[in-house]
């Protein structure tokens, strides 16, 4: 028998460390002859501490909120006297008619059975410092197949196939990005993943990595096998200290096994992988700061192009993804391209992996096919709005991205919809709102944080979001002029269209979306209505 005990950092904040000792002197102290182990982030935050118990020929049981105290019922009661701890359980995975009555079933539950779990099929399941376990789970089989099968002319025509697109915001199409960096001319390449995820509300990078950090590094082997790299650069921003430490142990553990270093697998390619830890600047998010980061100079962006493909690290041909467009390949080479371009939309393929928080019941990680709905993310997975207030907007893609209304919620969540309705996928950070938060604050909020992270290269982000900040927080003080409406729309649009990188081209979309879609609180700031 098993017990697993969720270790993701929203476990751990919730107390994990303690329920793991209160298990283990529990089971140390009854002598029992059962394993305790730790998992990462199964997406049911909102239920941390999660401990599952799985006993050979028995349904997998998940118990949520579980305290230090209560352990001592889950050991006597399941391990002891084989009783299922019933007011305690989450769900179980098993036959229907095997259970007990009125048992909840994990895939009758909506907040699994809506959700496809591709990328993130490992977290929550498996021990994420054992390579063992990730191997057992058919890790490192699509390397395995890639570097036997594929030349890397076929590994980029299968990427293209696939219609990956990157999940860092900018969904570039992932093949083209690889070809480019292929055909470029140098004598060494380099792969860098981006783990900076920065975005106030995202988690999305970092559960990937607490839960499954080989997934990333065999994304990121097959991608350097393609573009024809000898070094790879993981920059993680150092607050996230759980995942460096998962990753430092992982990169460890692949070296032993010759998934990297030289002659991997007896193959002839050669492929390093180092971290590079980051002080956590926004900014770092974007490319070219990324880079020069790395390089040792400060983190600021630089005009593109030329873009990395072609000149990037030490001026070297550089391919750039971020964590989870790189955890997708292994995926695309075990389920085939074809295969995961049924899934999503005709111009979003596969998953989109979603942090979801705010004033939601059920507050998570959720994994859902493209093209499927705000309401049923919002709604039917996630509960709905906690405490049965009225839906008033969902915050999607960030500082960067934009707050849709109501009327928004049917709309399928996929690149150019999101697009279009003044919003962006981002990297997947939802932050959904009830009736009484203030969409003027809300605006505030994002603007502040953008301008605090400006690097102050270029005049229109570094002077522009100052002056936007000073009018919102005029307006929300309650002296609000008559035309500052308009100046933050003229503004804001002049912001967008001069600034050098994405911070400031995207910055003042929040206000931009919350005077399309909310005109009337600022008004009703303005004329003193508040
Ligand atoms: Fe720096 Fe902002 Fe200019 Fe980007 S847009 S380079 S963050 S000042």
């Amino acid at each position: 028998p098993r017990v697993i005990v969720g270790m993701g950092t929203c476990g751990i904040a919730a107390g994990a460390k303690k329920v793991w000792e209160a298990i283990s002197q529990e089971i140390r102290r009854q002598n029992l002859d059962v394993e305790v182990r730790q998992t990462g982030c199964l997406g049911m935050c909102h239920r941390e501490v999660l401990v599952e118990v799985r006993i050979p020929g028995q349904p997998k049981v998940i118990y949520g909120n579980i305290s230090p105290e209560s352990v001592k019922r889950i050991v006597q009661e399941h391990l002891v006297e084989g009783r299922i701890v019933k007011d305690l359980v989450v769900g179980m995975e098993a036959e229907k008619g095997t259970l007990l009555e009125g048992m909840p079933l994990l895939e009758e539950n909506p907040f699994w059975s809506k959700q496809l779990r591709l990328v993130t099929r490992n977290c929550g399941i498996i021990d994420p410092d054992s390579i063992d376990d990730y191997l057992k789970a058919g890790g490192y089989q699509s390397l395995r197949r890639v570097l036997a099968e594929y030349t890397p002319e076929e590994v980029i025509a299968e990427v293209k196939n696939s219609g990956l697109r990157g999940r860092g915001g900018g969904g570039f199409p992932t093949g083209i990005k690889w070809e480019s960096t292929r055909n470029a001319v140098g004598d060494r390449k380099y792969v860098i993943c981006n783990a900076d995820e920065g975005d106030p509300g995202a988690f999305m990078d970092r559960s990937i990595l607490e839960g499954d950090p080989h997934a990333v590094i065999e994304g990121m082997i097959i991608a350097a096998y393609a573009v024809g790299a000898r070094d790879g650069y993981i920059y993680i921003r150092a607050e996230y200290p759980l995942a460096v430490h998962r990753l430092m142990r992982a990169i460890d553990q692949a070296r032993e096994r010759n998934f990297l270093g030289d002659n991997i697998l007896g193959s002839g390619f050669n492929f390093h992988l180092y971290i590079k830890q980051g002080a956590g600047a926004f900014v770092c998010g974007e490319e070219t700061a990324l880079i020069a980061s790395i390089e040792g100079n400060r983190g600021m962006p630089r005009p593109r192009p030329p873009f990395p493909a072609t000149k990037g690290l030490w001026d070297r041909p550089t391919n750039i993804n971020n964590v989870e467009t790189y955890a997708n390949i292994p995926v695309i080479f075990r389920i085939g391209a074809s295969e995961f371009a049924s899934i999503g939309t005709e111009q979003s393929k596969g998953t989109k992996v979603f942090a979801v928080t705010g004033k939601v019941k059920k507050t998570g990680l959720v994994e859902v096919p493209m093209g499927i709905t705000l309401r049923e993310i919002i709604f039917d997975i996630c509960g709905g709005i906690k405490d049965d207030k009225k839906f008033k907007a969902v915050q999607i893609g960030g500082p960067s991205g934009g707050c849709l209304p109501e009327q928004h919620l049917d709309l399928p969540v996929d690149y150019d919809s999101l697009i279009s309705a003044g919003a962006m996928m981002g990297s997947g950070g939802l932050v959904v709102l009830d009736e009484n938060t203030c969409m003027v604050e809300l605006a505030r909020y994002f603007l502040q944080f953008t301008r605090n992270e400006s690097c102050g290269k270029c005049t229109p982000c570094r002077e522009g979001l100052k002056r936007l900040l000073e009018i919102l927080n005029r307006i929300v003080n309650g002296k609000g002029e008559k035309g500052d409406l308009d100046r933050l729309i003229t503004l804001g649009s002049v912001i967008i269209n001069t600034s050098l990188c994405g911070l400031g081209q995207s910055a003042p979309n929040p206000v931009l979306s919350t005077i399309r879609y909310f005109r009337s609180e600022y008004e009703m700031h303005i004329e003193k209505k508040f």
